[in-house]
């Protein structure tokens, strides 16, 4: 057995070997494979730590130097890296490590976050900063919609030349959205139908597009660009709270979709058998207890007729934070209820994070405890490191970070392989 092998076949190294090899889509490790591996798995390490040494790369690695020279050398050559301030010397006159960095003006990333109401279509550089941002009222005629925002993103990328390549478009969605077909299915907040998004931006960009839901999309962002205390975090689950409430689980590091792309719609677990009739067609979905619209209608139910109408969440913050107590007790009553649901979740999930995204959020100093006090309350399994609950915290809305990084995942993650 050689040296290598058997270290693989070490006790501490089996629990990374779980899957089994799909055998409909055969990915055998050949060397290509292992080099296309390698060298994301470098880009991934520098888009974290940058500025970085080859040296701290070999460490984090595990790669030896000479293989961390070949593949460094391969990227400065495509201009994926850019070495910093090479040519000094150390005071004793010897060099020092020349730190790397991703090459900003590599690619240039498109994500289009739409909504029911407004759509956002952004540009980032390959550090994930945002060079230009514009917003338009979300058209009902979907064909003439996207057609316009296609003109849009060719605009875009005639006024920023200096992009070496333009790689793709995230697009967030907010309903059901089939991958495979490249389609946005329907949407209660939306009046379109199995729209072809992928094919009709394509066709008016001839750009790779990429689509999924905004829960969904929000989950990727937050696994690959949440705050730092995510770093070592594997397994997420992301709740948005919303019109209505939908979730995106990334497990292992990856966004599951399930079987038939539709994963992730836990507002649909009912929650009392006795409840209201929801749109799905059940009883009592959690849906219809923790979305923003339950919420208001909370609130509205409070206040009474003749009560004062609030039609956003984001008003009802602010009545929360003016110390309007019919808001503060319909809030109170949605953490209590998210709580619950968020319970069954960790239950079933376990995941490491759960992040929270949604107007409701702005509160969180109300519903951080109610929510905290629940889980606590009913937790199954015994944990050695408790659950983080927390809030989304990106200075952009999470949906269009998660449009963004559709297309960063599809340069810098890894595949399966087998
Ligand atoms: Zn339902």
């Amino acid at each position: 057995m050689t040296q290598q092998f058997a270290k693989l076949q070490a006790p501490h190294a089996r629990h990374r070997f779980t899957r089994k090899p799909n055998l409909d889509d055969v990915k055998a490790a050949g060397h290509d494979m292992l080099r296309l591996v390698n060298r994301r798995i470098l880009l991934s390490i520098l888009s974290d730590r940058q500025p970085i040494s080859r040296a701290d790369i070999a460490k984090i690695s595990g790669l030896n130097k000479a293989t961390i020279s070949t593949i460094t050398s391969e990227l400065l050559k495509d201009s994926c890296i850019i070495e910093e301030g090479s040519g000094r010397t150390t005071p004793i006159g010897g060099k020092p490590p020349t730190p790397l960095r991703l090459n900003s003006k590599r690619f240039g990333l498109f994500g289009v976050d739409i909504r029911s109401d407004e759509t956002i279509l952004a540009l980032s550089d390959f550090n994930n900063r945002i060079v230009a941002r514009n917003s338009f009222d979300t058209g009902a005629d979907a064909g003439a919609f996207l057609n316009k925002i296609g003109k849009e993103i060719r605009k875009l990328r005639s006024k920023h030349e200096s992009f070496i390549e333009f790689p793709g478009i995230g697009v967030s969605l907010p309903g059901l959205v089939d991958n495979h077909s490249g389609k946005f299915l329907l949407s209660v907040v939306l009046p379109w139908r199995d729209v072809p998004v992928v094919q009709l931006l394509e066709k008016a960009t001839s750009l790779p597009v990429t689509i999924d839901n905004s829960a969904r999309c929000s989950a990727l962002a937050e696994i690959w660009h949440g705050k730092a205390q995510y770093a070592h975090v594997r397994n997420l689950l992301y709740v948005s709270v919303s019109t209505g409430l939908a979730c995106g689980v990334v497990i292992d590091g990856g966004l599951y979709r399930g079987g038939n792309n539709s994963a992730g719609q836990f507002g649909h677990i009912p929650i009392d058998f006795n409840g209201p009739e929801c749109r799905c067609g059940q009883r009592g979905c959690w849906d219809l207890y923790a979305s923003d619209k339950a919420t208001l209608k909370r609130y509205a139910d409070i206040r009474g007729n003749g009560g004062k109408r609030v039609s956003t969440m984001r008003k009802l913050v602010e009545l929360v934070e003016a110390g309007d107590a019919a808001a503060t007790e319909a809030v109170r009553e949605t953490a209590r209820y998210l709580g619950v649901g968020i319970t069954g979740l960790i239950n079933g999930l376990d995941p490491e994070v759960v992040v929270i995204g949604g107007e409701i959020t702005k509160a969180w100093g109300l519903i951080e405890p109610i929510i905290a006090e629940e889980t606590k309350r009913n937790l199954l399994a015994p944990r050695s490191h408790s659950i983080a609950i927390r809030p989304s915290a990106f200075e952009v809305r999470p949906s269009l970070k998660g449009a963004l990084t559709l297309v960063q995942n599809s340069l810098l993650s890894v595949p399966h392989m087998g």
